[in-house]
């Protein structure tokens, strides 16, 4: 007997990235910030009363959303608190898009958006990537012509770390008859001179709600911590009818004003997880990986085609003997056993120490792999 909706008997959950129980991994698998939280961060979890957990947590969040609204030069009715970006996600599709109804995104991207759909009872519309990985041109028009309610586009990219420009996206938002939702979940990592900001594009349309979270650039993916930016009359559905009661706890919301107050320190780590991905990048390159440009904290390589010109029969298990040979010596990364990114490892980018590991168990496991070959 089952008592699943066949919706739910059908779908197949979210994988996850392997969260170890060992601590001494080097974890470079989940894009985790490799830098602890910020001391403001610490001071406020010393600060918390444990009487301060007797009573409910303010509904809203409203003293983040303050805080929030003036980061961005917004308004407190046009930022909404969640329990994670996923819980923003989810509020979305079961807000927008009823059952049996469509929503879009780009492939491959994030891959929870689909799961979410799934228990929703919804269809996805998949727009393929371009070879280089940019949005095709009629992205929007594919979407409107299966008349999708809602579109995720995550900005900078994943898995590739590619940056659109917010001139593009301000197109998107123009030609898109459905809600539009930038997850920008690695925008901390932007490099400052691109002069990225879409938050403008929240005053121009009320159809566009950007997603940033506390778990990348905050170093607070187990707070779950996350919000929306958005019209006013876009979010109110969400925060008023469909979340959860008191979809934020006491702590998180404590921890995460804090954060976000004090984002000045968290930004000294974003710099620094810049510094290490250009040097990540021009070492991977150096050693015959092909790197694509990524604004965000993780790198999406292609293994060397020097491997398959020397035989491998396909650089598709040169990655995954990679992936293995880095797993031996403790060094976690991800390999997607999916379309287009079966060659390939992402990488996240890790203190400079882990970095230098990474590297030099790479350049093992690669030289070992290729002399197999020759041998064989
Ligand atoms: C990490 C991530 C999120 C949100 O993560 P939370 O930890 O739930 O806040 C959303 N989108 C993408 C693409 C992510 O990588």
């Amino acid at each position: 007997m089952t008592y699943e909706r066949p919706n739910i008997r059908d779908m197949a959950g979210y994988t996850w990235g392997e969260q170890p129980a060992q601590k001494q991994v080097i974890k470079l698998n989940t894009n985790e910030n490799p830098y602890p939280a910020t001391a403001s961060v610490a001071n406020a979890l010393q600060s918390l009363r444990v009487d301060e957990l007797r009573r409910y947590p303010q509904p809203f969040a409203d003293g983040f959303r303050d805080v929030a609204a003036a980061a961005h030069g917004v308004t407190r009715d046009n930022i909404m608190a969640t329990n994670g970006g996923d819980e923003l996600l989810r509020l979305a599709i079961t807000t927008f898009v009823d059952a049996g109804q469509t929503l879009g995104m780009a492939e491959p991207s994030y891959s929870l958006y689909p799961v979410l759909a799934a228990v929703q009872g919804c269809q996805v519309a998949r727009v393929s990537l371009n070879d280089d990985w940019s949005l095709p041109q009629d992205f929007a028009a594919q979407l409107n012509a299966v008349d999708a309610r809602l579109a995720f586009v995550v900005n900078p990219h994943a898995p590739t770390g590619q940056l659109l420009p917010v001139s593009r996206l301000r197109e998107i938002a123009t030609e898109f008859n459905g809600v539009l939702v930038i997850d920008e979940a690695y925008v901390d990592f932007i490099e400052p001179s691109q002069g990225y900001d879409a938050v403008p594009l929240i005053r121009e349309f009320d159809n566009v709600m950007l997603l940033r979270t506390m778990s990348k650039g905050y170093s607070l993916a187990g707070l779950r911590f996350a919000y929306g930016i958005g019209a006013s009359s876009l979010l109110a559905p969400m925060l008023y009818k469909t979340r959860d009661s008191y979809n934020t706890d006491a702590l998180s919301q404590h921890l995460a004003t804090a954060a976000l107050a004090a984002r000045d320190e968290a930004a000294v780590n974003w710099q620094q997880v810049r510094d290490e991905r250009s040097r990540l990048s021009a070492a991977l390159a150096a050693m015959g990986f092909s790197v694509v440009p990524s604004e965000s904290n993780f790198l999406l390589v292609t293994v060397p085609d020097s491997a398959a010109a020397a035989g491998l029969d396909s650089q598709e298990k040169l990655a995954r003997t990679l992936y293995q040979g880095l797993k031996q010596d403790g060094i976690l990364v991800r390999y997607f056993d999916q379309p287009r990114l079966r060659d390939k490892l992402r990488i996240t980018v890790g203190t400079g120490q882990e970095n230098t590991q990474l590297l030099q168990s790479l350049q093992a496991s690669l030289k070992q792999a290729l002399q197999a070959i020759q041998g064989a």
